[in-house]
Protein backbone atom coordinates (compact mmCIF):
# COMPACT_ATOMS: atom_id res chain seq x y z
CA UNK A 1 0.00 0.00 0.00
CA UNK A 2 1.34 3.36 -0.93
CA UNK A 3 0.74 6.07 1.53
CA UNK A 4 1.11 10.05 0.85
CA UNK A 5 1.87 12.20 4.08
CA UNK A 6 0.99 15.66 3.71
CA UNK A 7 2.32 17.31 6.81
CA UNK A 8 4.61 20.82 7.73
CA UNK A 9 5.53 19.64 11.14
CA UNK A 10 8.83 18.07 10.49
CA UNK A 11 8.86 15.89 13.71
CA UNK A 12 5.77 14.50 13.18
CA UNK A 13 5.97 14.07 9.24
CA UNK A 14 9.25 12.05 10.14
CA UNK A 15 7.69 10.05 12.78
CA UNK A 16 5.18 9.02 10.79
CA UNK A 17 7.40 8.42 8.04
CA UNK A 18 9.64 6.12 9.67
CA UNK A 19 6.80 4.12 11.74
CA UNK A 20 5.18 3.63 8.81
CA UNK A 21 7.47 2.54 6.69
CA UNK A 22 8.48 -0.05 9.77
CA UNK A 23 4.80 -1.40 9.39
CA UNK A 24 5.52 -2.09 5.51
CA UNK A 25 3.84 0.75 3.77
CA UNK A 26 5.79 2.76 0.88
CA UNK A 27 5.54 6.04 1.97
CA UNK A 28 5.99 9.69 0.22
CA UNK A 29 5.75 12.80 2.77
CA UNK A 30 5.58 16.72 1.72
CA UNK A 31 5.35 19.65 3.70
CA UNK A 32 3.26 22.01 1.23
CA UNK A 33 -0.50 21.40 0.38
CA UNK A 34 0.62 22.80 -3.41
CA UNK A 35 3.16 19.79 -4.07
CA UNK A 36 0.66 17.41 -2.41
CA UNK A 37 -1.59 18.51 -5.11
CA UNK A 38 1.02 18.23 -7.94
CA UNK A 39 1.97 14.55 -6.17
CA UNK A 40 -1.91 13.26 -6.09
CA UNK A 41 -1.92 14.19 -9.60
CA UNK A 42 1.26 12.21 -10.54
CA UNK A 43 0.83 9.56 -8.27
CA UNK A 44 -1.44 6.64 -7.40
CA UNK A 45 -1.99 6.48 -3.78
CA UNK A 46 -4.22 4.34 -1.15
CA UNK A 47 -4.50 6.56 1.36
CA UNK A 48 -3.58 10.26 2.48
CA UNK A 49 -2.78 11.38 5.42
CA UNK A 50 -3.96 15.10 5.30
CA UNK A 51 -3.31 17.64 7.74
CA UNK A 52 -5.10 21.09 7.47
CA UNK A 53 -2.82 24.08 8.25
CA UNK A 54 -0.09 24.28 5.90
CA UNK A 55 2.14 26.38 3.03
CA UNK A 56 0.23 26.38 -0.19
CA UNK A 57 -3.13 25.04 -0.19
CA UNK A 58 -4.85 24.11 2.89
CA UNK A 59 -5.81 20.70 3.62
CA UNK A 60 -9.56 21.18 3.14
CA UNK A 61 -8.42 22.94 -0.46
CA UNK A 62 -6.63 19.89 -1.71
CA UNK A 63 -9.72 17.13 -0.31
CA UNK A 64 -11.80 19.65 -2.18
CA UNK A 65 -10.02 19.50 -5.12
CA UNK A 66 -9.58 15.29 -5.35
CA UNK A 67 -13.27 14.83 -4.97
CA UNK A 68 -14.05 17.53 -7.43
CA UNK A 69 -11.69 15.40 -10.27
CA UNK A 70 -13.58 12.26 -8.87
CA UNK A 71 -10.36 11.07 -7.41
CA UNK A 72 -11.73 8.46 -4.36
CA UNK A 73 -8.24 7.69 -2.60
CA UNK A 74 -9.14 7.45 0.96
CA UNK A 75 -8.07 10.31 2.97
CA UNK A 76 -7.53 10.31 6.92
CA UNK A 77 -7.45 13.91 8.55
CA UNK A 78 -4.85 14.61 11.09
CA UNK A 79 -4.88 18.01 12.76
CA UNK A 80 -5.18 19.66 15.86
CA UNK A 81 -8.40 21.29 15.29
CA UNK A 82 -10.64 19.69 17.56
CA UNK A 83 -13.63 21.49 17.21
CA UNK A 84 -16.84 19.60 16.45
CA UNK A 85 -17.19 22.62 13.43
CA UNK A 86 -13.78 21.67 12.27
CA UNK A 87 -14.33 17.84 12.01
CA UNK A 88 -17.69 18.03 10.47
CA UNK A 89 -16.38 20.35 7.94
CA UNK A 90 -13.55 17.83 6.82
CA UNK A 91 -15.98 14.86 7.15
CA UNK A 92 -18.53 16.84 5.08
CA UNK A 93 -15.68 17.74 2.25
CA UNK A 94 -14.87 14.33 1.90
CA UNK A 95 -12.46 12.83 4.12
CA UNK A 96 -13.17 8.84 5.27
CA UNK A 97 -12.17 9.49 8.78
CA UNK A 98 -10.39 12.20 10.81
CA UNK A 99 -7.95 12.51 14.23
CA UNK A 100 -6.79 14.81 16.59
CA UNK A 101 -3.32 15.16 17.31
CA UNK A 102 -2.11 14.05 19.26
CA UNK A 103 -2.63 10.89 18.35
CA UNK A 104 -1.05 7.25 19.01
CA UNK A 105 0.69 5.71 16.42
CA UNK A 106 -1.19 2.46 17.22
CA UNK A 107 -4.73 4.64 16.59
CA UNK A 108 -3.50 5.77 13.53
CA UNK A 109 -2.09 2.01 12.03
CA UNK A 110 -5.35 0.62 12.79
CA UNK A 111 -7.78 3.40 11.87
CA UNK A 112 -5.51 3.21 8.20
CA UNK A 113 -6.75 -0.99 8.21
CA UNK A 114 -9.96 0.14 9.15
CA UNK A 115 -10.37 2.47 6.03
CA UNK A 116 -8.49 -0.25 4.28
CA UNK A 117 -10.80 -2.53 4.92
CA UNK A 118 -14.07 -0.55 4.00
CA UNK A 119 -13.16 0.08 0.84
CA UNK A 120 -12.56 -3.13 0.10
CA UNK A 121 -15.66 -4.12 1.02
CA UNK A 122 -14.56 -6.37 3.80
CA UNK A 123 -15.53 -6.28 7.52
CA UNK A 124 -13.45 -9.02 8.73
CA UNK A 125 -9.79 -7.86 9.08
CA UNK A 126 -8.30 -11.25 8.78
CA UNK A 127 -7.73 -11.61 4.31
CA UNK A 128 -8.90 -15.62 3.54
CA UNK A 129 -8.90 -16.58 -0.06
CA UNK A 130 -9.04 -20.52 -1.28
CA UNK A 131 -5.82 -21.42 0.81
CA UNK A 132 -4.51 -18.16 1.68
CA UNK A 133 -4.92 -16.32 4.94
CA UNK A 134 -2.84 -12.59 5.80
CA UNK A 135 -3.11 -10.62 8.57
CA UNK A 136 -2.87 -7.45 7.91
CA UNK A 137 -2.56 -6.35 11.93
CA UNK A 138 -0.39 -9.53 12.76
CA UNK A 139 1.66 -9.85 10.12
CA UNK A 140 0.51 -13.45 9.97
CA UNK A 141 0.46 -15.34 6.76
CA UNK A 142 -0.71 -19.32 5.90
CA UNK A 143 -1.09 -21.18 3.05
CA UNK A 144 -3.37 -24.22 3.39
CA UNK A 145 -2.96 -24.25 7.28
CA UNK A 146 0.65 -23.90 7.31
CA UNK A 147 2.27 -20.58 8.75
CA UNK A 148 4.48 -18.81 6.25
CA UNK A 149 7.05 -16.54 6.82
CA UNK A 150 7.18 -13.80 3.83
CA UNK A 151 9.77 -10.84 3.35
CA UNK A 152 8.14 -7.49 4.01
CA UNK A 153 7.84 -6.83 0.76
CA UNK A 154 6.29 -10.07 -0.54
CA UNK A 155 3.66 -9.68 2.24
CA UNK A 156 3.16 -6.10 0.46
CA UNK A 157 2.30 -8.05 -2.96
CA UNK A 158 0.83 -11.14 -1.34
CA UNK A 159 -1.80 -8.56 0.27
CA UNK A 160 -1.99 -5.82 -2.86
CA UNK A 161 -3.36 -9.21 -4.92
CA UNK A 162 -5.49 -10.89 -1.94
CA UNK A 163 -6.84 -7.65 -1.59
CA UNK A 164 -8.96 -7.83 -4.61
CA UNK A 165 -8.81 -11.33 -6.27
CA UNK A 166 -9.28 -11.20 -10.01
CA UNK A 167 -8.35 -7.95 -10.67
CA UNK A 168 -4.95 -7.91 -12.63
CA UNK A 169 -2.19 -5.18 -10.93
CA UNK A 170 0.71 -4.15 -13.45
CA UNK A 171 4.36 -4.75 -12.66
CA UNK A 172 4.17 -0.58 -12.17
CA UNK A 173 1.09 -1.00 -10.03
CA UNK A 174 2.82 -3.24 -7.62
CA UNK A 175 6.44 -1.10 -7.57
CA UNK A 176 3.51 1.99 -6.92
CA UNK A 177 2.64 -0.21 -3.70
CA UNK A 178 6.02 -1.16 -2.44
CA UNK A 179 8.16 2.25 -2.94
CA UNK A 180 7.77 5.72 -1.70
CA UNK A 181 9.87 8.21 -3.90
CA UNK A 182 13.25 7.94 -2.31
CA UNK A 183 13.46 4.27 -2.87
CA UNK A 184 15.60 2.80 -5.68
CA UNK A 185 13.51 0.55 -7.27
CA UNK A 186 15.77 -2.22 -9.06
CA UNK A 187 14.05 -3.08 -12.52
CA UNK A 188 12.88 -6.40 -11.96
CA UNK A 189 12.52 -6.53 -7.96
CA UNK A 190 8.98 -6.92 -8.49
CA UNK A 191 9.46 -9.63 -10.63
CA UNK A 192 11.83 -11.32 -8.51
CA UNK A 193 9.80 -11.46 -5.18
CA UNK A 194 6.83 -12.77 -7.78
CA UNK A 195 8.98 -15.07 -8.91
CA UNK A 196 9.77 -16.13 -5.26
CA UNK A 197 5.96 -16.54 -4.42
CA UNK A 198 5.26 -18.62 -7.54
CA UNK A 199 7.25 -20.91 -7.12
CA UNK A 200 6.62 -21.31 -3.21
CA UNK A 201 3.15 -21.16 -3.62
CA UNK A 202 1.94 -22.39 -7.54
CA UNK A 203 2.12 -20.75 -10.59
CA UNK A 204 -1.21 -21.53 -10.81
CA UNK A 205 -2.12 -19.52 -7.61
CA UNK A 206 -0.28 -16.16 -8.72
CA UNK A 207 -1.22 -15.81 -12.45
CA UNK A 208 0.90 -13.68 -14.96
CA UNK A 209 -1.58 -12.72 -17.57
CA UNK A 210 1.30 -11.87 -20.12
CA UNK A 211 2.18 -8.55 -20.83
CA UNK A 212 -0.24 -6.98 -18.69
CA UNK A 213 0.08 -8.15 -14.70
CA UNK A 214 -0.42 -10.43 -12.08
CA UNK A 215 -3.34 -11.70 -10.76
CA UNK A 216 -5.09 -14.28 -7.74
CA UNK A 217 -8.33 -15.92 -9.12
CA UNK A 218 -11.38 -15.64 -7.20
CA UNK A 219 -12.72 -18.00 -5.45
CA1 LIG B 1 0.23 22.05 10.00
Amino acid sequence: MRLLVVEDDIMIGETLQQALKADGYAVDWTQNGDEAKQALRDSVYDLVLLDIGLPGATGIEILQTLRRMKNDVSVLIITARDSVGDRVAGLDAGADDYLVKPFSLEELEARIRAITRRKAGRSDPVINHGPFVLNPVTKEFSYDGKAEMLSQREFAIMGALLERPGAVLSRAQLEERLYGWNEEVGSNAVEVHIHQLRKRFGKDVIRNIRGIGYTVQKP
